[in-house]
């Protein structure tokens, strides 16, 4: 049996990340761990409670609930992963544009960070993990055998995400979402604390002209060379 290795997908908002980490896992047959999503349900929690006002966040009272807070990530057996809190499943709930549009600001919380990065850290203990999300090379996993940096112009991303919800039936504004695309971008490479950067020793994948399966033959490439080295 080869060796389980650590791999690390960073990248910028709407890349596709999630999409082609789970499908390396599903290949390897190792652990999908979705750390954004662990983000987004941290800040569905906070609005649930009413610490999330239009203009204001309630810091104290959330940090002071954090460590009660319970969230779980499962995965069922066609691959979908399912984000529950205290045992609410909040899977759909976490992609609204609600969410997104304040889950950067709440992940710029070093207290947050420091709570999620440890429960991931304790995700991979046992390697065979393939984690997307933005310090996942840098601070999580900064050991990890295998780092990808994705990256494409913010036109594609907000006309992929455009489409996605679209076709979920969501009402949404092409413009709102560029701009969310933007902004997200903005504040996850400027917080003071894990601000999104290449690790030194990632691979980029700029996928703006690559499709998925041409992005998954790249990746088990890479990933069967860090197996093997
Ligand atoms: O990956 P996704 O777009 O769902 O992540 C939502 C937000 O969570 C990001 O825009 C970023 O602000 C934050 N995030 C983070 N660190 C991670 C994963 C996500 O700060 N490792």
């Amino acid at each position: 049996m080869s060796r389980k290795i650590t791999i690390a997908i960073d990248g910028y908002s709407s890349t596709g990340k999630s999409t082609m980490a789970k499908a390396l896992a599903q290949h390897l047959g190792y652990l999908y761990v979705d750390s954004g999503a662990m983000y987004r349900a941290v800040t569905w929690w906070a609005m649930n409670n009413g610490w999330i006002q239009e203009h204001s966040i309630d810091i104290d009272q959330m940090l002071h609930h954090l460590p009660e807070l319970s969230i779980e990530l499962t995965t069922s057996s066609e691959g979908f992963m399912d984000v529950w809190v205290h045992g609410e499943k909040i899977t759909d709930a976490i992609r609204s544009m609600e969410v997104a549009q304040r889950v950067s600001q709440i992940a710029s919380i070093a207290e947050i960070r420091h709570f999620l990065v440890a429960k991931q850290q304790q995700m991979g203990l046992e390697k065979g993990v393939v984690m997307d999300g933005r310090d996942i090379g840098t601070v999580v996993f900064p050991q990890a055998e295998l780092k990808v940096f994705v990256q494409a112009d913010a036109q594609v991303r907000a006309k992929r995400r455009f489409d996605e919800l679209q076709a979920k039936g969501q009402i949404v504004d092409f413009q709102e979402i560029l701009a969310n695309v933007n902004d997200r971008d903005h504040q996850d490479t400027h917080r003071a604390v894990s601000p999104l950067v290449q690790a030194k020793d990632a691979r980029v994948l700029d996928n703006t002209q690559m499709g998925r399966a041409e992005q998954l033959t790249l990746l088990i490439n890479w990933a069967d060379q860090a197996i093997n080295p």
